[in-house]
């Protein structure tokens, strides 16, 4: 199938192949012909599967189709000017917007928008802007006196504006709600209704998310009508491309000895390591640092300015390890990212799907490997049921655990003995492999990390 066949217009079919698109993906397919029809739709799939131009090129598609002079109208200083000819004082005119995106982060609130002047670079004058929490006042001003067609937003700086009064709704044609799931995981639900019930019912909407079950289905079906679901078979959160590994270990030392020894593989182009806390992230970037790896903290207590500057050195190759939390992490598009590494374990099984989903990008392969206390076997069991994948125990020899949980299941070796050594003890830095699956304590998820708070999920 090609872009052609799915009726898009020209100035973005030439996008599309600036871009090096070749074909849509699968979701993309069944997308966007039902959204250029008009329907309301409800999807699931994978991340990394073209969601974005899923939902923005049927957009960009209905805005390529009308006058430009009708689609942007004018903009407040234009209404101003025309105010002050005909001798009245001019009033202060809201934007606009005919489309909203309702991202759960800044991070990705931003890719969307650059993927929006991406696939619209070849339109006449269409005007996308973020409106994000952590952004000068006086700039988002500036964004919405240009009246954009297109806002990209997280809730609750959307809101602020809204109400007062900055922003009107009432012309909105399309709402978009962007990794639903997580904004529902993030406690916006109040905001989305405050947000979708000042947005006219005539609306088209389209909603996307890891899953369509439990509560994300039911805000789906509230604010859709007639919505056609499209799931992608086989997407439930497999991530074929992405290799999978767990390594146990005994304790914090164990621990980072092996994340020092697996980040030194050559084979790796860049990485995310995962933490729960921001402390952690903070320190772990610190330790890395010191010990020569061009590594880097991202998380929600920096300014904006620090994560941008971040993730530009990401994306510019300067950086090759990042330490982040979910929520910082969250929507991270990299190609070079060829390994995430589970420093902790993530609270939802869900959000172990979407970790390792920032390798693997763009049909590429990646790696994903789990450091694991032996308390969190539990744990890995919850995501293997989630994926319905098995992920296998790695070890490697010079860094074996000794206790039992990990090596149960190893051949070779008896339960019990209490020295877990490895049926086939190799040279160090040798890989020996154990059947997957190895069981774990169930000793409580959060195990000897109890004491430290998770980051606030509303980063
Ligand atoms: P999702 O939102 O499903 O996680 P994205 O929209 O972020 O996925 O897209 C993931 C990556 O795939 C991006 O780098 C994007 O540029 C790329 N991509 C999207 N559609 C295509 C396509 N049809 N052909 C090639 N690459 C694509
Ligand atoms: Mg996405």
């Amino acid at each position: 199938m090609t872009f052609e066949s799915l009726g898009l217009h020209p100035q973005i079919l030439k996008a599309l192949t600036d871009a090096g698109y070749t074909q849509p993906t699968p979701v993309q397919q069944e997308a966007v012909p039902a959204a250029i029809a008009g329907r309301d739709l409800m999807v699931s799939s994978q991340t990394g599967s073209g969601k974005t131009a899923a939902f923005m090129l049927p957009a960009l598609n209905k805005f390529a189709n009308e006058p430009v002079e009708a689609r942007a109208g004018k903009t407040p200083n234009q209404h101003a000017q025309a105010a002050r000819s005909r001798g009245e004082r001019p009033r202060f005119m809201p934007a606009q917007p005919k489309m909203l995106v309702l991202t759960p982060t800044r991070e990705l609130a931003l890719q969307v928008t650059t993927a929006t002047d991406k696939y619209g670079t070849h339109m006449r004058r269409i005007k996308a802007a973020s409106i994000l929490g952590g952004m000068p006042y006086p700039k988002q001003m500036q964004l919405l006196a240009r009246n954009p067609e297109i806002l990209v937003a997280t809730p609750g700086r959307l809101i602020d504006h809204m109400e007062s009064g900055k922003i009107d709704f009432s012309k909105l044609e399309m709402l978009v709600l962007d990794e639903a799931d997580r904004m529902l995981d993030m406690g916006f639900i109040e905001d989305i209704e405050l947000i979708v019930s000042r947005t006219p019912a005539t609306r088209q909407t389209l909603l996307f998310s890891a899953t369509l079950d439990g509560m994300v289905g039911n805000i789906a079906r509230r604010i859709t009508t007639d919505p056609l679901r499209i799931q992608i078979a086989g997407a439930s959160s497999r991530h074929e491309n992405i290799e999978q590994r767990v390594h146990f270990v005994d304790d914090l030392l164990h621990k980072n000895r092996l994340l020092d020894h697996l980040l030194r593989d050559t084979a790796i182009e860049q990485a995310v390591v995962f933490t729960a806390t921001k402390r952690d992230a903070d320190q772990i970037a610190d330790r890395l640092s010191i010990a020569g790896f061009a590594a880097a903290a991202l998380h929600g207590d920096m300014h904006q300015g620090a994560r941008n500057r971040t993730l530009n050195a990401l994306r510019s190759g300067q950086l090759r390890v990042l330490v982040a939390t979910d929520v910082a992490a969250r929507g991270i598009d990299v190609p070079g990212i060829t390994h995430v590494f589970n420093y902790d374990l993530p609270k939802f099984a869900e959000d172990y799907v979407h970790r390792i989903g920032r390798t693997g990008r763009a049909g590429r392969n990646g790696m994903a490997i789990s450091l694991v206390n032996h308390a969190e076997g539990v744990h890995v069991k919850r995501i293997e049921r989630l994926t319905k994948q098995t992920i296998p125990v790695d070890v490697i020899a010079g860094f074996e655990p000794k206790k039992t949980a990990s090596t149960r299941s190893r051949p070779g070796w008896k339960p019990g003995d209490g020295r877990g050594k490895p049926a086939k003890p190799g040279k160090p830095g040798q890989r020996t492999f154990a059947k997957p699956g190895a069981p774990g304590k169930d000793g409580g998820y959060r195990g000897q990390r109890d004491s430290r708070s998770a980051e606030g999920r509303r980063g």
